[in-house]
């Protein structure tokens, strides 16, 4: 057993997306709870997660976009089409928490605290792009986290895994021309947000061969799965050398989950986590940090979750 940084805040329940929104506090309650039950419950240490500054935010994010957003929900919010949400009051202090949670496991994981962090934030983050936010996105929350640790940390080669059902357009375009970070999506092809993510598209500039999309057809399942990522991630990842691994992990390519349209059982969600921390342990010190993307069927979150976190707790190196 390996112990993993929890960074958790009540703020992650009160962002009201809608009446009937698949996005509900719900899934964060659903997830605490499941964590709590789970035999490895010991080796989870709950921290706060802090709020990230608007500053940390303008890693990715205009400032203009960071500051209307704020406005907005002070105002009491609107339903934003793109967003395909509604935001309220206490959606902007939310997705900063959800910011936040990201940096407080990047400083607990950098001091050796712990090697392993998740976060369970909602908002989730990877459709936000640079001015506006998408597809129940406010802030791209994996993105600042990688800058803030390239700053902070002055780490050179970072790898994002994204292992949600969608392509997560928002994270691609931050690192779309920058080659020392790599961004590796297994998705559905042509889901949300769609003619995103095709396999040709593999960063530009610089950034050329760094971005890595595996789009894989509807129904795909845990062997479907585990052979792409097998195939195509992890020798890519392997290459890149990267010194730690950042996950976008959504659990709505669950076959429970109505939105994703996949069929993972938790064995997949397992295997995910076998291979990263295989892969971490060759170059980044078993550095692995997870921000909770998607995932709408609650008894497919809870499954997904608890298997992925459980290989991550009981990897003995
Ligand atoms: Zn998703």
């Amino acid at each position: 057993m390996q112990p993993l940084g929890l960074a958790y805040h009540e703020l992650f329940t009160r962002h009201d997306a809608g009446p009937g929104h698949p996005e509900t506090p719900n899934r964060i309650d659903a997830v605490m709870n499941r964590i709590n039950d789970a035999v490895w419950r010991g080796s989870v240490e709950i921290v706060e997660a802090r709020e990230a500054t608007q500053e940390e935010v303008a890693l990715v994010h205009l400032p203009s976009y960071i500051e209307a957003m704020r406005r907005l929900c002070e105002a009491g919010g609107e339903y934003l089409p793109a967003m395909e949400s509604n935001v309220g009051r206490e959606s902007y202090p939310a997705a900063m928490r959800a910011v936040g949670a990201g940096l407080t496991l990047a400083d607990g994981v950098m001091e050796g605290r712990w090697k392993i962090g998740f976060a369970p934030t909602r908002p989730p983050g990877h459709h936000a792009v640079k001015a506006r936010p998408k597809g129940f996105c406010i802030f791209c929350s994996i993105a600042v986290l990688a800058k803030y640790m390239q700053q902070k940390y002055n780490l050179q080669r970072i790898c994002i895994v994204d292992f949600d059902v969608h392509h997560g357009n928002g994270t691609q375009e931050a690192f779309w021309e920058d080659p020392t970070v790599l961004y590796c999506s297994l998705h559905r092809d042509n889901l949300f947000p769609y003619s995103s993510g095709r396999s040709a598209d593999i960063g530009a500039g610089e950034g050329e061969g760094f971005t890595v999309n595996i789009p894989l057809p509807a129904g795909s399942d845990d062997e479907a799965y585990l052979e792409a990522f097998d195939h195509y991630l992890v020798p890519k990842v392997r290459d890149f050398k990267p010194q730690v691994l950042l996950v976008s992990a959504g659990f709505d390519a669950h076959i429970l989950d109505i939105i994703g349209g996949m069929r993972l059982t938790g064995e997949a969600y397992g295997g995910f986590a076998v291979r990263l921390l295989e892969l971490a342990d060759q170059t980044a010190e078993g550095r692995i940090i997870s921000l909770l993307e998607g995932g709408y069927s609650i008894r497919g979150l809870e499954e997904g979750v608890s298997r992925y976190l459980g290989r991550l707790i009981e990897d003995d190196g």
